[in-house]
């Protein structure tokens, strides 16, 4: 009997014990890794089944290597980890929590260094792997201003720079500035993400051992994680003194709370839900790190993130249970079913298209249906007046999607939001940034036409001079020529936009944050409803509410045409349009009106391409559209512009040896080669047909253009193409005409008919060479 209870109790205890696995962090305790230590106390990780033990930096390892070698099961790292991903290494991104890297250059407020241009020759204190401070070094290549860089940092010796045996000295945003503030010392902070450069700060990954032999257990990790930091951020005292407490005994509790405030500027988790990840940023980086030499080959950008093998939640159904108490499960079985109002018209958010629910809140209401376990059904309305009416008369437990307004509260409660809609202002670099929008109200803002929420805005500051514009490129664009101040657009894809093509000219200046949050307007007679709901909304993933706000908001036009979203953008309007032709087939005749514009959208949508299929270079119609644009602003700054043509030579005579596959190879070698010596932000290389391409840029003077293009021209002989019948080398070489002009620049037809001209010169001359105006 005794031996059947030891039997007994031991298989049950490592039947229920936790699963332990460690954590490896990155560096030393400090609230940095707040989120894992609230997930451990506040017993996040436990109620899922795991026992994690969170272990601090051992200085002398490589800590992404601690994990690679299994050591521990998971690991924090920065957007270097694509590094070691892209070499094959065995690791895989589980979910990034900082939005950006806190990677900055400090110097003293004294030394007048307060941009990065300024650090031309100046010592800057730096990290003795290049790989520890990417950003900055990225920042500082793209802008062409070299530093002499001082590779000695190694913890603490910020003190060098109130020495003066430095100028500048790169630290975290979060850690440093601490210690000149409570030594009184003014710094300025220099932070790459203002000039363009925005990666990733610290992610959670794990090694792929883990992500295969235990999926489920790598998804419970991340959103116990996620929760975790959830938490932390929105008690941030409580877990203060708790790492004070247990961890970092020895961080004062000021310090702990000036990295809590920094910490959570970089994690932007009221502008963007914790764990969001934007493959494009991952393909962005990865360029980054191509451009530098740092990786060659290729892997799918799907390859660097853990997906778990079964999307369902990994929460078992006791778990679920769990959810409601008694008296919440009691209410909802005699409740039975709960009615619903909408907004019968406000596209991407919600509409009443033929009695059915569709667009966001319809997939979010969707997944609170799951949780909540008894229909929602929707009552039919023809507008939101109507709505309101019905709702009043309390014919509608809850409305799908609101904003809290005095008046509605009296007759309504609303639960957490459960979309939030990130906005963002974007000007010129050499604007301040914007705290208040309210602040410039005299100056002229882009939106973007037939946005949601455009008309919100309108509403919202009804004395804001707002500008239409056709879509995000072209705000920005329009920014960028000084015709309007700012544009408004959403973080994810301004951002986006921001990274791949406005490098150093144009940042993001403020953004709206809890002003734009939706959540679920409840009935205030019945508030036992409210509480369901928090609970049912609070259980949505990150990962889900990304891939809604995917589906109905985000286009993102890739310099690799990125076909997928064009296509389902295309396959809506056709929908829509068939149905349109029915309709007109029977009754109506007016509609012809509406099928015209829709076909002009239709059709700009099709020509949205600014990129060749072949090269990935612009293609001819950006080239139409940037040469004039770039020709006036080099006018307005007084600066020189430079154009040159260049054509291969040769290159039928390449075909006809090798055959046109070789050539279509060697048209893209010599692409990949044009952009790579090429690096300054508004350099720009097009494709103007067949073997012909242009580049363009301003603020360089002849000598040095000359000295560019002759760069170009040699790095495309050193591809070694073989090319046996070229009579001017035996690799494929190239002919340059480059016209290089100060402000007394006359117009484009003119620059490119001089660059043309020179162009034949070099070929007459011998090919192989650049010929360059007087
Ligand atoms: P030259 O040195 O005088 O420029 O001699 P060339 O043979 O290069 O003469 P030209 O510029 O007139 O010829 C262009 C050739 O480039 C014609 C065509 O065979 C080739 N070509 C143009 N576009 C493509 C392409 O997309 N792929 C391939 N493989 N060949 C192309
Ligand atoms: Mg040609
Ligand atoms: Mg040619």
């Amino acid at each position: 009997m005794r031996l059947f209870f030891i039997l007994f109790f031991t298989a049950s205890v490592s039947l229920f014990a936790n699963e332990k696995v460690a954590l490896q962090l990155k560096w030393l305790h400090q609230f940095q890794f707040a989120g894992y230590y609230a997930a451990k106390e506040k017993g996040f990780y436990s109620e899922l089944g795991l026992d994690v033990e969170i272990r601090e930096r051992n200085r002398v390892k490589n800590n992404i290597q601690q994990v690679i070698s299994g050591e521990a099961e998971y690991g924090i790292s920065d957007s270097v980890l694509l590094l070691y991903k892209a070499k094959k290494e065995p690791v895989t991104i589980v979910t990034p929590i900082f939005q950006h890297s806190p990677g900055v250059i400090l110097t003293l407020k004294s030394s007048g260094i307060d941009s990065p241009y300024k650090l031309k020759n100046k010592k800057l204190m730096f990290y003795k792997k290049d790989t520890d401070g990417f950003g900055i070094l990225s920042m500082l290549e793209n802008i062409s201003v070299t530093p002499i860089l001082d590779r000695v940092k190694d913890k603490e010796d910020y003190t060098s720079l109130i020495s003066k045996t430095t100028d500048a000295y790169a630290g975290y945003l979060t850690n440093e500035p601490f210690y000149f503030r409570e030594k009184g010392v003014d710094i300025n902070i220099i932070n790459p993400a203002n000039y363009g450069l925005d990666l990733y700060g610290d992610m959670l990954f794990t090694n792929l051992q883990e992500a295969k032999n235990h999926p489920q257990r790598v998804e419970k990790f991340k959103q116990a994680t996620i929760k975790g930091w959830y938490y932390a951020l929105e008690h941030k005292e409580e877990i203060i003194k708790i790492i004070k407490e247990k961890y970092a005994k020895n961080k004062s509790i000021e310090h702990l709370r000036y990295e809590a405030n920094a910490i959570e500027e970089v994690i932007q988790h009221k502008s963007i839900p914790i764990g969001t990840l934007d493959k494009g940023r991952i393909k962005y980086t990865l360029q980054i790190y191509k451009r530098h030499g740092l990786i060659k080959n290729d892997i799918p950008t799907n390859d660097y993130i853990f997906e778990p093998f079964n999307e369902n939640s990994v929460l078992n159904d006791t778990q679920k249970n769990k959810l409601f108490t008694d008296e919440e499960s009691d209410y909802l079985k005699n409740k039975k079913v709960i009615t619903m109002c909408i907004d019968p018209d406000w596209m991407p958010f919600e509409k009443n298209e033929n009695g059915k629910h569709i667009g966001m809140s319809a997939d979010y209401i969707d997944v609170l249906k799951d949780e909540i376990n008894i229909p929602i059904r929707m009552i039919n309305t023809k507008t939101w007046g109507e709505s309101l009416e019905v709702a009043k008369a309390r014919k509608c437990d809850i409305f799908s999607l609101v904003m809290p307004t005095k008046e509605r509260r009296e007759w309504l409660e609303f639960t957490k939001p459960y979309l939030s809609i990130p906005l963002v202002i974007v000007t010129n670099l050499d604007e301040f940034f914007i705290s208040d929008i309210s602040k410039v109200i005299d100056k002229n803002i882009g939106i973007v036409k037939g946005y949601a929420y455009g008309e919100i805005l309108r509403e919202k500051y009804p004395t804001m001079n707002f500008v239409e514009v056709q879509n995000v490129k072209d705000g920005l664009e329009q920014v960028k020529e000084g015709n309007i101040f700012g544009l408004i657009g959403t973080l994810a894809t301004t951002g986006y936009h921001i990274q791949k093509d406005y490098i150093g000219q144009l940042k993001i200046a403020g953004k709206f944050d809890e002003k734009w949050e939706l959540g679920i307007g409840v009935r205030n007679d019945e508030p036992i409803l409210k509480d369901i709901f928090d609970k049912a909304i609070a259980q949505i993933s990150p990962d889900k509410k990304q891939e809604i706000l995917n589906k109905w908001i985000s286009v993102n036009y890739d310099r690799n045409v990125n076909y997928k979203p064009i296509l389902q953008w295309l396959a809506v309007i056709m929908l829509i349009f068939s149905s349109i032709l029915f309709i007109i087939l029977r009754i109506n005749k007016k509609l012809k009106l509406e099928i015209r514009t829709r076909k002009e959208t239709e059709r700009k949508l099709q020509e949205i391409s600014i990129t060749d299929e072949l090269t990935h270079l612009y293609n001819r119609r950006y080239f139409n559209k940037k040469f004039p644009q770039l020709i006036n602003s080099a006018k307005r700054e007084k600066k020189h512009v430079s154009f040159a043509i260049l054509d291969i030579d040769y290159f039928k005579l390449y075909n006809d040896t090798y055959g046109h596959i070789s050539g279509d190879e060697a048209l893209q070698k010599i692409a990949e080669s044009m952009q790579s010596s090429l690096s300054r932000a508004d350099d720009y290389c097009f494709r103007l047909g067949g073997e012909e391409f242009g580049i363009l840029f301003k603020g360089l003077d002849k000598e040095q253009s000359l000295e560019l293009i002759e760069q170009v021209r040699q790095n495309i002989e050193n591809l070694k193409i073989e090319h046996a019948n070229n009579t001017a080398s035996q690799y494929v070489t190239s002919s340059f005409g480059l016209v290089v002009k100060d402000s007394a620049i006359t117009n484009e037809e003119e620059l490119y008919r001089e660059a043309d001209d020179l162009l034949y010169k070099a070929k007459d001359g011998g090919r192989n060479r650049v010929c360059v105006n007087d």
